[in-house]
């Protein structure tokens, strides 16, 4: 809730020329208030600070010509057109207008002289522009414009003519402007705010610099507004209390006991972070991060079994039935010997949820794993106290807050799990509102999977290895990947391979799997796959998350190309997980770009999922670190988390400092700056 003193930011209607039509329209564009259209950042600009003559415009170019009309004409056979000749003593060019007015025919006179800005045209007849922007000639040259993103019916013009009127708002230092203490600012890019969006809006010149100053100032403002706005969740969060659960040594060991490996001092070290926060009465928000088979889900166990011992419920969420019933299997067999009462609840069990249900509600089961059908309506829990999320990117913030509020009266501790490896810089701007633990060691006698590039017309000579593999008595994945297309076109894809592939290896058992599929039917193959009945899986990428089959060490994956280096190590991370040696086939279709090459070698090279994130994020951007679904998390309107990652450091201190020396500033900077949809941090 904002305070009751803070001035309003004023409504759109305060602008001239502002009425319901227009603010309706605006509206699409996400603008409510002068505000959001300060903020209302341009696609590009055009450069009309000079005026070129006509001789000199060439071809292609988007230029600004001024001259004197001197013969006009409507030809046309079904439809006018209307034609003006224009001359500015270098040359003439035909302006073409297949839309007009009888007000434009009208003005448009020999003799009338016009600034116009298109783009040049060559037809037979010579040089020409096609609807032109038109403006009479004279007085000064517009200078560099903006291009704003707009919608159906909204033209540059008026939305130029509108910031406008909103930056001369800013003129006399209102009161609902936000003030950044000038010592947060890195010196380079200390300038007020009203220069910083006026400069936005109107650059001085054609930018020098790729980011100029009054960019990175307003990235800078942006970012920060980001990290105050998690800042100011966690310490809602801190006020929001929840069950101390802290760990019983003597449940530990006994845990320990039955366990037939010992933890790595990475994993003890994240379940020591762990166990503090979940001892103290404040829910913990806190992420574990380790790459694929580091171990996390042990890690998360002795999280449960804290809650366990403390008297309270724990849900463990994963994002597939198949990884849920997995997590169930694995649990039980470390927990149920302890006395933890276990159920699983999927979308998919009909008759037994009904009973699951009952007994989470009467506090008959300690523990459940499931899927999204824990966040149902009708799933109650007696003494909900810990909630862990495994694959946090599969999930969107809504649903994590449903679950959270599952929990009438507490805040349950909440741990996320990810196998995303998010380069610490997003990482800050993704879960900025979660503590961090991370797993950076992988469990000892793991060989790294041997990885190799291979041409796709060396086909036949990896068919005749499959064939000695599958031979062998082991199991292999075949992923086909299909980029920027439909699910069904990737299922087609994937269809043609294994037909393809069934010819190819006759009498070897071949399964697909695709995302077209229903879930049940998926499990199925998946299931029959992992109890040996399937030797060769075929795959579109939905089995990046988390399957287990220890048999399966040869993955190949076509046209690999295509995916960034953080999916590939993903996919790669299916197999690796038995003993021998595991391998990688990353088949591509020539010719390989340079930096492909460079980016597969990378692959091949690296075993470290850190490193290729970075790599990818220096390489393909923050998307596809992400995940295209997550990218929507991460948009800001001035910022680029990649272009501005090297201010993220003093973003940090800057938050630190004004949240110690400056609190007073904070809420009216957040009010600001973020727009209707990112307010649930108020939730
Ligand atoms: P992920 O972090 O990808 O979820 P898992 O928790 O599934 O990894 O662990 C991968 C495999 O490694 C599992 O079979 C698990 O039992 C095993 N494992 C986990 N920790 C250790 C350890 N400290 N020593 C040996 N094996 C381990
Ligand atoms: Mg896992």
């Amino acid at each position: 809730m904002a305070a009751a003193a803070a001035p309003a930011i004023p409504p759109l209607t305060v602008l001239k020329g502002v009425g319901p039509a227009l603010a309706a329209r605006l509206q699409r564009l996400g603008i409510h208030d002068v505000r959001d259209l300060l903020l209302h950042a341009p696609l590009r600009y055009e450069d009309r600070s000079t005026l070129t003559p006509i001789a000199a415009a060439r071809p292609g170019a988007k230029v600004l010509i001024e001259g004197e009309v001197v013969l006009t004409d409507v030809t046309g056979k079904r439809r006018p057109i209307l034609v003006g000749c224009l001359q500015d003593g270098s040359g003439v060019i035909e302006l073409r207008f297949f839309n007009f007015t009888a007000a434009l025919r009208n003005r448009l006179v020999p003799g009338s002289r016009w600034r116009c800005y298109g783009e040049v045209k060559v037809s037979s007849h010579g040089k020409e522009m096609i609807h032109p922007e038109l403006e009479p000639a004279g007085g000064d040259t517009p200078g560099i414009l903006p291009v704003y993103p707009t919608t159906a019916g909204l033209s540059q013009r008026t939305l130029r003519r509108l910031v406008q009127q909103a930056l001369a708002l800013l003129a006399d230092g209102p009161d609902w402007l936000p003030i950044l203490p000038s010592c947060c600012l890195p010196g380079e890019i200390a300038m007020s705010l009203p220069r910083a969006l006026a400069a936005l809006h109107r650059p001085p010149s054609e930018p020098a610099e790729e980011t100029p100053p009054w960019r990175r100032r307003l990235a800078f403002e942006e970012l920060l507004v980001h990290q105050l706005a998690f800042g100011r969740q966690n310490r809602l969060r801190a006020q929001g209390k929840a069950p101390p659960l802290p760990a019983k040594p003597e449940l530990l060991a006994r845990f320990f006991e039955r366990l037939p490996f010992r933890l790595t001092q990475a994993q003890y070290r994240a379940f020591q972070e762990i166990q503090q926060d979940l001892a103290a009465p404040r829910p913990m928000g806190r992420l574990l991060q380790g790459d694929v088979g580091s171990g996390k889900t042990v890690v998360a166990a002795l999280a449960a079994l804290c809650a366990w011992g403390g008297g309270w419920q724990c849900a463990l969420m994963a994002p597939t039935e198949l990884l849920a019933e997995q997590h169930h299997d694995t649990w039980r067999t470390w927990l149920e010997p302890l006395g933890v009462r276990l159920g699983l609840l999927t979308g998919r069990d009909g008759a037994g949820r009904g009973s699951v249900r009952e007994a989470l509600a009467a506090g008959e089961i300690d523990v459940v794993v499931g899927t999204h059908a824990l966040f149902q309506k009708d799933v109650a829990f007696a003494r909900l106290g810990l909630v862990i999320v495994d694959e946090q990117h599969r999930f969107g913030v809504d649903q994590r807050l449903a679950l959270k509020a599952k929990a009438q009266g507490w805040a349950p501790h909440y741990l996320v799990m990810t196998a995303t490896p998010i380069p610490r810089t997003l990482a800050m701007l993704r879960y900025g509102d979660l503590e961090l633990s991370v797993i950076d060691e992988l469990p000892p006698g793991r060989k790294p999977v041997e990885t190799r590039v291979m041409s796709d017309a060396r086909r036949p000579d990896l068919i005749a290895r499959l064939r000695d593999w599958i031979g062998g008595g082991r199991q292999a994945y075949w992923v086909c990947t299909l980029i920027e297309s439909s699910d069904s076109l990737a299922a087609e894809a994937a269809e043609e391979t294994a037909r393809r592939l069934e010819a190819e290896l006759p009498g070897v058992r071949i399964g697909l799997v695709h995302g077209r599929m229903k879930g049940g039917a998926k499990d199925t193959v998946m299931a029959a796959f992992k109890a040996g009945e399937i030797d060769l899986l075929v795959a579109t990428t939905v089995i990046e998350v988390g399957v287990d089959v220890p048999n399966a060490g040869l993955m190949v994956i076509e046209n690999a190309e295509r995916l960034g280096l953080a999916q590939l190590h993903q996919l790669r991370g299916r197999v690796g997980r038995g003993p021998g040696q595991s391998y990688c086939i990353l088949l591509y279709h020539p010719p390989l770009s340079a930096m492909a090459r460079r980016r597969l070698d990378y692959l091949r090279r690296c075993h470290d999922g850190f490193q290729l994130a970075e790599k990818d994020l220096e390489l393909r951007g923050p998307g596809e670190v992400l995940g295209t679904r997550q990218s929507g998390a991460l948009r800001f309107k001035m910022a680029d988390p990649v272009r501005d990652r090297a201010l993220l450091p003093q973003v940090g201190e800057a938050a630190r400092w004004m949240e110690r020396e400056a609190p007073e500033h904070i809420p009216r900077l957040l009010d600001f700056w973020l727009s209707r949809g990112d307010r649930y941090v108020d939730v």
